[in-house]
């Protein structure tokens, strides 16, 4: 069993690399990817944890890019680019590298971002909230992000949004942070296409995270099977490899019927829980939110052969 999305605090998780290296070896994975947002940081630490109990490790992130081949449409609107997720294997780890300081660029548009937000936050009564405050609940200060904010607002102000619970931590997103939220302040908008372009020859790989989130609003498989095949075919003729088609927040028989339409066309279907520890309490590492993930091994060497093609 693998798990290649994965989340430490050097981004919003909550347990160190050595920790989630320990806890990957009590669920018994083989192999893992760290994929904390816009950083490797995390990768020394995580592969001497790894190395120390036999478990090989992918060195990845996960970057929120813009698709504007499949805008988001809504009436009475003008079309906007639509935020995907996307799952970058293999990267090269040399600071002076194409992908590190593009790596680099988007932490320092989150800083900025997130200095923009709390003040705006602040503005709006939460008054408690401040960078030194977010500084002390992450192992990088670039690693701060949205639910670090929610977590302090429920910490910090309870008297505005109340104690913390599924819905209301849902409700957060949806009227202060989300796209949508009285708060909500954009990081730049960075192209898919541009991302794929700049790493060409460096063997790393890219897969779609989360395919159903990004793509669309209805789940039912006559939805997937109108809409998916599409997408995955022309994500693929722009330079994707992979699709995450084993979510570990999608259930059966979606993930399998994601599965298919993978390779339906001809690409490798990546997987993993989005392990975030105490930020999301219920996804548990390797299995997931429905607890029955199950990625198989050979998803992992399908994933270094095309990486090697990829550094050719
Ligand atoms: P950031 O990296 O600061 O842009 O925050 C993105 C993270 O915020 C995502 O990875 C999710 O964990 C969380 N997030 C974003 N939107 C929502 C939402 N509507 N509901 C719950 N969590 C969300
Ligand atoms: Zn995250
Ligand atoms: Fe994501
Ligand atoms: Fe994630």
């Amino acid at each position: 069993m693998i798990d290649l999305h994965t989340h430490s605090l050097f981004s919003d998780g909550s347990a160190s690399p050595a920790e989630l290296a320990a806890l990957a070896h009590r669920v018994g994975l083989s192999t893992i990817a760290l994929t904390d947002h816009d950083t490797t940081d995390s990768h020394e630490e995580m592969a001497a944890a790894c190395a120390s109990y036999g478990i090989d490790l992918i060195p990845g992130t996960e970057i929120s890019l813009v698709d504007s081949e499949f805008p988001i449409e809504r009436p009475g609107q003008a079309p906007r680019g639509r935020g995907v997720h996307v799952l970058a294997y293999f990267l090269p780890l040399d600071p002076a590298s194409p992908m590190q300081q593009f790596l680099t660029s988007l932490r320092r548009d989150r800083a900025t971002r997130n200095e923009s937000l709390v003040t705006m936050l602040q503005g709006f009564g939460f008054e408690q909230l401040t960078m030194e405050y977010l500084l002390t609940k992450v192992a990088h200060p670039d690693g701060i992000g949205r639910p670090h904010i929610a977590e302090a607002m429920f910490t910090l102000h309870p008297e505005i949004v109340g104690e913390r619970t599924e819905d209301s931590w849902r409700a957060v997103f949806t009227d202060w942070l989300g796209t949508d939220g009285k708060a909500y302040i954009p990081k730049t908008e960075l192209s898919l296409d541009d991302v794929v372009a700049k790493v060409a020859g460096s063997g790393t790989v890219f897969s779609v995270a989360h395919p159903l989130l990004n793509y669309l609003t209805d789940y039912t498989t006559s939805s997937i099977e109108r809409e998916m095949p599409a997408i995955i075919r022309s994500l693929k003729d722009r330079g994707f490899v992979g699709v995450e088609a084993y979510y570990g927040s999608t259930p059966e028989p979606i993930r399998s019927l994601m599965v298919k339409l993978t390779r339906d066309a001809g690409m490798i279907p990546t997987g993993g829980s989005d392990f975030h520890g105490a930020f999301k309490p219920d996804v548990a590492l390797g299995v997931g939110l429905t607890g029955d993930l199950h990625v198989p091994d050979h998803v992992a060497d399908e994933l270094r052969e095309a990486s090697s093609r990829a550094a050719a």
